[in-house]
């Protein structure tokens, strides 16, 4: 019998990775994707902490799966669920009591022991909560296949000690860990194998990345960076996130003299206020984040900056909130994305006495978004009427559409009768909105 599994992601790109890794692992047991919930026998939400009240919407989840789960057990058909990711890891036991219909609970450290873990459920019948921190075992483990035939995401670092005061990462995915060089070379030689030209290597803090090279001795992210490049069929080359603190010359050079690193950063401030800053434990000021700005425009002055911003952050005043604003005016960033503080259980800012009332919160971010909104369209203007390369990625959802990245990461659309899915075309932009570009093939 064919058995499927479906998989519901949340949240970040390394979700994302992760999730195809748990198809990947399942497929050598029998196991076969579906888009249908319904049709599963397998189901898996690989939850993601970051947004508010992250849990309490993975139990209305499962409420709403208990149904289906109830109509298959009546037609006696298998129907296991599995609750992984950063709530598993956060709730553990906590969930198993709340919400019994769980088959495991598995943490994202401990998911490459998947399999085993569905062979213990249909002996034990008993919840199995697997949430230690594998992180090295699990990559020797995992298997990589890749569905797509122009990008894919693969995970370089994992974890963080950099303990941001909002911040729930280095309790759910566990310290710092890098993988080692070869093994991420021999995962990105098996995706050219599939057509893949770009890779986005992703981490936590994918600039603190200090794996260990063949003769044993760490390497820093540049050199793996040089070392990915030097595979030929690889044309492009992104990484995020970036904590401003491993922004250290050799990337900012990389980003001068390796054509393939493309010319995009994501590297969060989250504040322009000093004093909210230290409160977020986030160890640099604003004048030190600016610097790295300079630094990185002086190396490519067309370099696109992104940011993250968190408003109403324990303590925020209306004096702090206006330096984020200054800030932003200042910078100009090319995308940024901007959250309300909401505050994690077992954090130390959620232990914080001066909250921000939720309306007060709601007003900063409108005006925030209003200006990022602005400044994103105003970027992305300046394209019109030039041409720019362009990395198609997939079909559009219109006939003879395509959708593909600019070098700047952003989406361009454009038609073509012709499958250019996984070519890198040239395309004259001429139009824009706050979100994409379109325009035409001039090659
Ligand atoms: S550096 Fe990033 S991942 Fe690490 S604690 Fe801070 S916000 Fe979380």
């Amino acid at each position: 019998m064919i058995k499927k599994i479906f998989i519901k992601s949340y949240g970040c790109q390394m979700n994302v990775y992760d999730s195809q890794r748990m198809f990947d692992i399942m497929k050598p047991e029998g196991y076969h994707p579906t888009n249908m919930i319904e049709d599963a026998n397998l189901v898996v939400l690989n939850t993601c902490h970051i947004r508010e009240k992250a849990s309490e919407k993975v139990y209305s989840e499962i409420g709403r799966i208990n149904k289906i789960k109830n109509k298959k057990k009546s037609l006696k058909k298998e129907y296991l669920l599995v609750i992984a990711g950063c709530v598993a890891q956060a709730e553990g036991e906590a969930m198993k009591i709340r919400a019994p219909s769980i088959d495991a609970i598995v943490g994202p450290q401990s998911f490459h022991k998947l399999p085993e873990i569905l062979k213990n459920i249909k002996k034990r019948n008993q919840t199995i909560v697997k949430t230690e921190f594998l992180a090295n075992k699990k990559f020797d483990e995992l298997i990589y296949n890749n569905n797509s035939n122009s990008s894919a995401f693969v995970t370089i670092q994992e974890g963080c000690d950099k303990f941001c005061t909002f911040c729930v990462v280095p309790y759910t995915r566990g310290s710092e860990y890098s993988r080692p060089i070869n093994e991420i070379l021999k995962e990105v030689k098996n995706y050219t194998g599939s057509g893949v030209k770009e890779v986005v290597l992703l981490g936590q803090n994918v600039n603190a990345y200090h794996g260990n090279d063949i003769d044993k001795n760490e390497r820093s992210f540049s050199y793996l960076i040089n070392k990915i490049s030097e595979i030929e069929k690889i044309k492009r080359i992104r990484y995020m996130t970036s904590h401003p603190l491993d922004m250290h010359e050799d990337l900012i050079n990389d980003h001068k003299y390796n054509p393939k690193l493309m010319p995009f950063v994501h590297m969060p401030i989250q504040s322009g206020s000093d004093k909210i800053l230290k409160s977020m434990n986030r160890k640099y000021n604003v004048n030190e984040y600016v610097e790295i700005i300079d630094k990185l425009i002086n190396a490519r002055n067309d370099i696109a900056i992104s940011s993250d911003f968190i408003v109403g952050f324990p303590g925020e005043t209306d004096d702090d909130f206006k330096k984020t604003v200054e800030l932003v005016k200042k910078i100009e960033f090319a995308i940024s994305y901007s959250f309300s503080y909401s505050s994690r259980p077992g954090t130390p800012a959620s232990k914080l006495s001066n909250q921000i009332e939720r309306t007060v919160k709601k007003e900063r971010l409108k005006i925030l978004q209003s200006v990022l909104n602005k400044q994103q369209k105003k970027y992305n203007k300046n394209f019109i009427g030039k041409s720019l390369d362009v990395l198609i990625e997939k079909k559009g959802r219109h006939k003879n559409q395509y959708v593909g990245r600019s070098i700047y990461n952003q989406s361009v659309f454009m038609n073509s009768e012709n499958n250019i899915k996984g070519d890198i075309i040239k395309a004259r932009i001429d139009n824009v909105t706050t979100f994409a570009l379109s325009g035409n093939i001039i090659n």
